[in-house]
């Protein structure tokens, strides 16, 4: 008996369910709309002057806790400002070990490196999944940029962000207002008077 009940619970409860609005969506004809931090590839931006930003410091590849960053660096004149500064000569990253940390973003001293928010990045291949430098700046223009440069993440984390400004210590505002007090002038000591010089001692006469 118990059985039939089960089983009349459980087809009440699959009929009530068959008129549901459904939950899915048809992917990929239809997508849901990505949450405003998601972020799933790298880009490599250039500066205000139109210049490459990175200056191959090497911080991104040695913060990389997958390790998957490797930079080749060198100096040379800029095609821009004439100075000479460091420029990535190559740089490739490999998302297929990538776990989307943000360190190397975070790091990154001219804002070069920034996460892209391309909603899916398929790839047949590992090598697909492989970005070069040449891919890497193509991204900055090809795909949309997300807001968490090195700059805005380094201001969001301070912890004096949205602090009113501190008021000066009681002690030290009282010492500010205070004004300084005048030490009595020392009198002058009398001048020592001289000894009086040592009398001989008498020696007696036998
Ligand atoms: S986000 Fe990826 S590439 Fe960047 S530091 Fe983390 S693991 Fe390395
Ligand atoms: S992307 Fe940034 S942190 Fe990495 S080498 Fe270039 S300047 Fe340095």
């Amino acid at each position: 008996m118990s059985h039939l009940v089960d089983s009349l619970r459980a087809l009440a409860f699959t009929l009530k369910s068959a008129f549901r609005p459904p939950v899915t969506v048809h992917y990929p004809a239809e997508k849901r709309q990505r949450a405003e931090r998601f972020r799933t590839s790298f880009a490599l931006v250039h500066d205000a002057d139109g210049d490459e930003a990175c200056v191959g410091c090497l911080q991104c590849e040695k913060v990389c806790p997958s390790q998957i960053i490797t930079i080749s660096a060198e100096k040379r004149e800029s095609p821009i400002t004439q100075k000479r500064r460091g420029y990535a000569k190559d740089f490739t990253l490999d998302l297929n070990a990538c776990i989307y940390c943000e360190l190397c973003v975070q790091v990154c001293p001219t804002d070069a490196i920034v996460m892209t928010r391309e909603p899916e990045r398929p790839a047949y291949h590992r090598e697909d999944l492989v970005l070069t430098m040449a891919r890497l700046y193509e991204n900055e223009t090809g795909k949309p940029l997300a807001w968490g440069k090195a700059s805005n993440l380094m201001e969001m984390q301070d912890p004096k962000r949205g602090q009113p400004p501190a008021e000066p210590k009681p002690a030290k505002a009282a010492a500010e207002q205070k004004p300084a007090e005048l030490k009595p002038v020392a009198e002058p000591k009398p001048a020592a008077e001289p000894k009086a010089a040592a009398e001989p001692d008498l020696v007696k006469a036998d």
